[in-house]
């Protein structure tokens, strides 16, 4: 894998035809201002101060991104077209469809769940999906097709909230908590939704964002006297979140994007603000979602609320070990470990900066990927409640922390998302000065 040059280098060599253009790319991380390096299929840029990948190149771009967007799209179609999960209990059974995951969910007054559920799963992929498809057919006619640039720019907006994956976790963990109680059957849907899954997955992974914008609409030069490495805040400059162009900031730090017009800062506005105060909202919604039941279960005319810790100790109980410490993991250890972590990164700022930097880029990372994954429990009762509904012999409602617990990951998610990496590399400032940069 090539790296781009070490920070000690001041300058590359021009990159050789057919690229006669230095490309600068600007890390979203930690701010150093790199030359990009001419790159072959397979190969990617990673930023040479804080190891950030820049930009990673695919063999055949276009093609490869049209045939797995629309090999998911195909697999979501069948996925809502066929029965989902079946169970059956003393011979009164119940059968399921994918989007009865949501419909039970607002048949329950959880309107806002279903919500979640819905968007998270099927309707902001297959948004995605049509996007990608729209967009790579453009590219391979060579005349991008209309609205190609506003498209492209929200593809990265959608890309945090699309939960395929997450959801097929809790579908199994699902199957595994009712696997001793009643006879389950797995319907062609759910198969589907396996492979949509998957291949959603490789379609975002397929993506060369860098390639994507210079196809479409071509590259700018870079604002004259840029120069690489150094950070782009102290030359007024910004590298777009979107399309990765470098451009020149105003006075006070804000700009747009001359390629995608995305709005452009040198650090995001209020940034520590917002993130203490999604901090703080999301750690009361903390509270109710481990107090009050997240799920009811009615078995033989007799209901047995379950908080999530409760849910835990039953499958504990029940000796399923890994869905126990699954759901533990996902539910208990992920929410908190993300609030702390966050809230940790935010009072770090306050003293020295430059210290550990690398160990805390590593832990915002990490609070970065791993959030989604506190939906499984969410899922779990989705799936549940519209699978396991036999009257008073056995069913399941949902209970007011499903709602807390969804605006905790919701909540959790975009304080990661409002919190400025970027700070975490600044120097060290006066109190006083910091907050008149914020
Ligand atoms: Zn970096
Ligand atoms: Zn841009």
């Amino acid at each position: 894998m090539p790296r781009t040059p070490s920070p000690a280098t001041p300058r590359l060599p021009l990159a050789p035809p057919p690229r006669t253009r230095r490309r600068l790319r600007v890390c979203h991380e930690c701010d150093w201002l790199v030359a990009l390096p001419p790159l072959r299929p397979g190969e990617r840029a990673d930023c040479p101060r804080c190891g950030h990948t820049l930009v990673t190149r695919h063999a055949q771009p276009a093609q490869r991104s049209l045939a797995l967007a629309m090999a998911a799209l195909v697999a979501l179609a069948l996925a809502l077209g066929f029965p989902f999960i079946s169970f059956e209990i003393s011979g009164v059974g119940n059968r399921i469809e994918l989007y009865d995951t949501a419909a039970s969910l607002v048949h329950f007054h959880q309107p806002l769940v279903a919500i979640a559920v819905m968007l998270t799963i099927a309707v902001l992929p297959a948004l995605y999906l049509c996007s990608v498809i729209w967009l790579q057919i453009g590219l391979l006619r060579r005349h991008p097709l209309p609205l190609s640039r506003g498209i492209a720019r929200s593809l990265v907006h959608m890309h945090p909230w699309m939960m395929a994956d997450v959801f097929i976790v809790g579908a199994l963990v699902s199957l595994i908590k009712i696997a001793s109680l009643a006879a389950i059957s797995l319907g062609v849907a759910f198969w589907a939704f396996c492979a949509f899954a998957l291949l959603l997955l490789l379609t975002t992974l397929s993506l060369d964002r860098d390639w994507l914008w210079f196809s479409l609409t071509g590259e700018p030069l870079a604002p004259a006297g840029s120069r690489t490495g150094a950070t782009a805040a102290e030359q007024g400059l910004s590298g777009c979140p979107t399309c990765g162009l470098v451009n020149r900031l105003d006075e006070q730090g804000n700009g747009r994007c001359r390629r995608c017009g995305e709005h452009l800062h040198a650090r995001l506005p209020n940034s520590l603000q917002r993130t203490w105060a999604l901090i703080i909202a999301a750690s009361f919604m903390y509270l109710p979602a481990n107090l009050y039941p997240i799920m009811v279960t009615t078995h033989l005319g007799e209901a047995h609320p379950s908080t999530i810790i409760g849910g835990v100790v039953q499958l504990w109980q029940m000796g399923s070990y890994p869905v126990a410490l699954v759901i533990f993991i996902a539910s208990v250890l992920v929410p908190v470990g993300k609030l702390l972590a966050l809230g940790w990164l935010c009072f770090a700022l306050r003293h020295r900066a430059g210290r550990f930097r690398m160990t805390r880029t590593r832990l915002y990372r990490l609070t970065e990927l791993i959030g989604r994954w506190s939906m499984v429990d969410v899922f779990v009762v989705a799936i549940l409640v519209a699978l396991i509904r036999a009257g008073a012999l056995m069913s399941i409602t949902p209970g007011p922390a499903a709602l807390a617990f969804a605006a905790v990951v919701v909540l959790t998610m975009l304080a990661a998302i409002s919190f400025d990496p970027r700070l975490l590399w600044q120097a060290p400032r006066p109190p006083e000065k910091e907050a008149s940069h914020a």
